[in-house]
C-alpha cells in the first residue's frame, strides 16, 4: 500500500498520489499518461483524474504499480478495476498488468491462441489475474524473453501446469530447471506461427516472439522511445554485449511484423513497411552510441 505519510510534494492536490518508494519504472505514464507524469527523478500525479475514464486508467495504473507506490486518500474504490485484467491490446493479445518489482515493473501480454495460450514473461501471480487467465482457457506455455522479467514463473507453471520456454544462456540458478530450454542463435518455431528469434546482446540469451508475422513480443531487446521518437534498443541498460545487440537486432529487422510490445519501454505498431523503416532507423542510431 502506498503511504500518504510519504506522499510526493511534487503531485497536485487531491486524492491521487504517488509515494517516495517510486522506482521510476514508467508503467503509471503509459498507462494512464493525462494523470501521471515525470517530476524530477520519479512519477506524480500531475492532474487529478477529471472523468470516469481518466479514473479507470489511473487505477488501472494503480493496480499495475509494481511497487505499491500509488495510492488515493480520501480512498477511491477500486470497483472492478483488479478482475478488469488482462486489458485488450488487441482482439487476441491482452496485457495483463501487474507488474513485478523483481522486473522493474516490467509489462507482460497473454497471447490467445486455439492451440493453447502464451503468457509472455510474468506478471504478479495474483489472486483477480490468475482467476481471469483461468475463465480465459489458462495458459499452455510462458515465453520468457530473458532472465530478467521471469517475476513469479514458478508459481504460474506450477498452477497452469505449462511449459516454461528460456534461452539457455540465460538460464541461471533455478531457471535451469525450466521446462524447455533453447539453444544456438537460429529461429525456433514454438508453434504454428509462433517463432522464437534469439536476440543476444541486453543479456546473452535474449529472445523475441514473432506471431504471425505480425507480433514482435520484444522483452527488453528493442522498444519505441517517446524521447528520442523513435525505435531503440536501451544502451545504457546493455548488460551483455552492445555490438551483439546490433547483429541481433539486424538479424530481426529480416522477419516481418507490425508490432513491437516491449516488457520495457513504449510499443509500436504500424504497417510492416513502416516498422522495417523504424528497424532500420533504430540500426542506424545504434551504430552511433
Ligand atoms: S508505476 Fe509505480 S513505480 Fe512505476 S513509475 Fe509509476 S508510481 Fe513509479
Amino acid at each position: 500500500m502506498a503511504d500518504p505519510g510519504k506522499r510526493r510534494a511534487e503531485n497536485v492536490d487531491g486524492p491521487f498520489y504517488v509515494d517516495t518508494t517510486c522506482i521510476d519504472c514508467d508503467t503509471c505514464r503509459w498507462m494512464a499518461p493525462e494523470t501521471y507524469g515525470r517530476l524530477g527523478e520519479m512519477s506524480a500525479v500531475t492532474r487529478q483524474p477529471g472523468d470516469e475514464a481518466a479514473r479507470v486508467r489511473a487505477l488501472e495504473a494503480l493496480v499495475s504499480c509494481p511497487t505499491a507506490s500509488i495510492g488515493t486518500a480520501p480512498r477511491v474504490p477500486l470497483g472492478d478495476v483488479p478482475a478488469s485484467f488482462p486489458l485488450p491490446v488487441t482482439d487476441d493479445v491482452l496485457h495483463c498488468g501487474y507488474h513485478h518489482p523483481s522486473s522493474f515493473g516490467a509489462a507482460s501480454y497473454l497471447l490467445r491462441r486455439p492451440g493453447g495460450n502464451v503468457l509472455v514473461d510474468s506478471p504478479r501471480f495474483a489472486a483477480p489475474l490468475v482467476r481471469r487467465l483461468e475463465e480465459l482457457g489458462g495458459v499452455s506455455t510462458l515465453f520468457l524473453t530473458h532472465k530478467d522479467d521471469v517475476g513469479d514463473h514458478e508459481r504460474f507453471a506450477e498452477h497452469f501446469g505449462c511449459e516454461r520456454v528460456l534461452h539457455v544462456a540465460d538460464a541461471d540458478g533455478p531457471l535451469r530447471r525450466v521446462e524447455r530450454l533453447l539453444e544456438g542463435e537460429d529461429p525456433v518455431a514454438l508453434g504454428e506461427g509462433l517463432l522464437v528469434v534469439p536476440v543476444p546482446g541486453h543479456t546473452r540469451g535474449s529472445c523475441c516472439l514473432l506471431v504471425d508475422d505480425t507480433y514482435l513480443f520484444s522483452g527488453d531487446h528493442v522498444a519505441w522511445s517517446v524521447r528520442l521518437g523513435h525505435v531503440y534498443a536501451f544502451r545504457t541498460a546493455c548488460w551483455y554485449d552492445w555490438d551483439v545487440q546490433i547483429a541481433s537486432m539486424e538479424r530481426l529487422a529480416g522477419h516481418a511484423y507490425r508490432w513491437i510490445l516491449p516488457g520495457h519501454g513504449r510499443r509500436w505498431h504500424g504497417t510492416r513497411e513502416e516498422t522495417a523503416a523504424e528497424m532500420a532507423r533504430c540500426i542506424a542510431w545504434m551504430k552511433t552510441m
